[in-house]
C-alpha cells in the first residue's frame, strides 16, 4: 500500500477527545492574525513587567507545542510518543541566553540529556542551536571574515570546546546531534563548526548533522559540495534538510542594508530546491544520511518514493523523517505506522525560557491558507469521524 496522509484516526489516536477540542480552540485563535499579533505583544509586555501569565502559557500553547518544563515532565510526553514507534528529537528549547557562563551552563544541561535520551529507545537525537554556545556578534564577525582580536579567539576555542563536549557524548552514547541551522549572517562558521565534528564523529556512521536551508538559493550547490567534501575527507555526510524559518527577518535585513536576499525569489523555487536535495541526499545515501524536516506532505511522499525506487526498506537508518512536537501529526504517526523513522522535535524548558519558540510557532501559524488551515481541517476531520 502506498503511504498516505489522509488518515486523522492514526494522527491523533494518541489525544482523547478533551485534547482534540483544546487543539481546535488553540488552532482556530492562531488562523486570526490580528488576535495572534495582540496575544505575541501582550505576551512579551506581560513576561516583562512579571503579570503572572505563564500559568495560561503553559495550559494553552506551551501544552501544544512542548514536551514539558523539565526532563521528568518531557519523560511522559516521549514514552507516549513511543507507543506509536515515534521517534524524539530532544530539544532543549531555552533562547536568548547570553554571556560565557550561560553558555558555560548550557553544556551539562546538555550532556544531562544526551545521558538521558540514550536510556530511551525512542530518543536517538539531540538537536543544537550554536546561539546556546556562542555570542551572536562573535558569529557574525566569524562569517564576515573580519579578523578576531586575540581573546575573541580564546572565546571562539571555548566554543569549539563546547560544541565538541557534546558531541563527543553523543558519538560515545550513539546518539545523534542536529546542528539547526538559523540566520544566514551566522551560517558560515556554523557550516565550519559542524564540519570539523563531522568530520571527527561522522566516520563510518552518522553522530553529527548539519542543517541545510533550501530556501536559500545557495544552499542545494552548498550541499553538494558538502558531500564532495565529506567523500575527499573520508566521512559521512549527516544531512538535515530544511526550507528555512526566518524568511521575513532575511529579506528585511537584506532590504534594509542593501545587499542580494539569500531567500529564493518565491516558494516555488523553495519548493523545487528543496526536493532536489531529497533526491540527491536519497541517490547518495551510500555516503550521506538524511533527516527530512518538514511539514509539506509532498516532499515526504517524494522521499518515500525514492526509498522504494532505491530498494531501500522503509525502516532504513539512512532517512529519518520529522516534523515538530503539535504539528502535522498526520504525517508522523503515518509515516511511523507504515515503518519509517519518524520523529517529532520535542522541546522543553521552564515555560519563560522557550517564550521565543512559542512565538516563532505562534507565528507561522496564522495563515488561515498555510499551517493552521491544514491542522484546522484535520483536527476538524477527526472529530467528525469520533462522532460520527
Ligand atoms: C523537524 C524540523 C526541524 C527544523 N529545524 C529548522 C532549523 O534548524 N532551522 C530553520 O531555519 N528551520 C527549521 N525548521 C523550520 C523549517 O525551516 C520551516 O520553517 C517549516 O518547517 C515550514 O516549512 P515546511 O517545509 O514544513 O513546509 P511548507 O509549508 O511547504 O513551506 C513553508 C516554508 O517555505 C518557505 N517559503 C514560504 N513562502 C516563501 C516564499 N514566498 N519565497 C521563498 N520561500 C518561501 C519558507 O521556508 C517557509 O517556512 C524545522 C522544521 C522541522 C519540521
Amino acid at each position: 500500500m502506498s503511504l498516505s496522509f489522509d488518515n486523522t484516526e492514526v494522527a491523533f489516536r494518541y489525544k482523547n477527545n478533551k485534547q482534540l477540542k483544546q487543539a481546535h480552540f488553540l488552532f482556530s485563535s492562531m488562523s486570526s492574525s490580528t488576535l495572534t499579533k495582540i496575544g505575541i505583544a501582550f505576551t512579551s509586555v506581560a513576561l516583562k513587567i512579571n503579570l503572572p501569565v505563564e500559568g495560561i502559557i503553559k495550559r494553552t500553547i506551551f501544552e501544544q507545542f512542548c514536551g514539558g518544563e523539565t526532563l521528568q515532565e518531557v519523560a511522559a510526553t516521549a514514552h507516549m510518543l513511543a507507543q506509536y514507534n515515534v521517534g524524539v528529537a530532544l530539544d532543549y528549547g531555552v533562547e536568548g541566553k547570553h554571556g560565557e557562563a550561560e553558555f558555560d551552563k548550557a553544556v551539562p544541561e546538555f550532556i544531562k540529556a544526551i545521558q538521558y535520551a540514550a536510556s530511551q529507545k525512542n530518543i536517538p537525537f539531540i538537536p543544537i542551536k550554536i546561539t546556546g554556545f556562542a555570542r551572536f556578534g562573535l558569529l557574525e564577525k566569524l562569517h564576515a571574515q573580519t579578523p578576531l582580536t586575540p581573546e575573541e579567539t580564546k572565546e571562539y576555542d571555548r566554543v569549539k570546546d563546547r560544541i565538541d563536549a557534546i558531541c563527543s557524548v553523543a558519538n560515545d552514547h550513539q546518539l545523534m546531534i542536529l546542528v539547526d541551522a538559523e540566520e544566514s549572517w551566522i551560517q558560515k562558521p556554523v557550516d565550519d563548526l559542524t564540519d570539523a565534528m563531522m568530520e571527527q564523529y561522522n566516520k563510518g556512521k552518522v553522530t553529527v548533522f548539519n542543517t541545510f536551508q533550501l530556501y536559500c538559493h545557495d544552499r542545494l550547490e552548498f550541499l553538494k559540495k558538502s558531500h564532495e567534501k565529506a567523500k575527499a575527507k573520508g566521512f559521512i555526510l549527516g544531512a538535515k534538510l530544511v526550507r528555512g524559518a526566518y524568511m521575513e527577518k532575511e529579506r528585511n535585513r537584506a532590504m534594509e542594508m542593501g545587499y542580494l536576499s539569500p531567500i529564493q525569489a518565491n516558494k516555488e523555487a523553495t519548493d523545487k530546491d528543496y526536493n532536489a536535495a531529497v533526491h540527491y541526499c536519497l541517490h547518495h545515501h551510500q555516503d550521506i544520511a538524511t533527516f527530512i524536516g518538514t511539514h509539506n506532505e509532498d516532499s515526504c511522499l517524494i522521499a518515500a518514493d525514492i526509498l522504494k525506487q532505491q530498494g531501500l526498506p522503509n525502516n532504513t537508518d539512512k532517512v529519518y523523517f520529522a516534523q515538530l512536537f503539535g504539528m502535522s501529526d498526520n504525517m508522523t504517526f503515518n509515516l511511523a505506522n507504515e515503518g519509517y523513522h519518524a520523529s517529532k522535535y520535542l522541546p522543553y524548558g521552564p515555560v519563560k525560557d522557550v517564550i521565543p519558540y512559542l512565538m516563532r510557532r505562534a507565528q507561522e501559524n496564522t495563515s488561515v491558507k498555510g499551517q493552521t488551515g491544514r491542522e484546522l481541517s484535520l483536527i476538524k476531520r477527526e472529530m467528525q469521524r469520533r462522532k460520527s
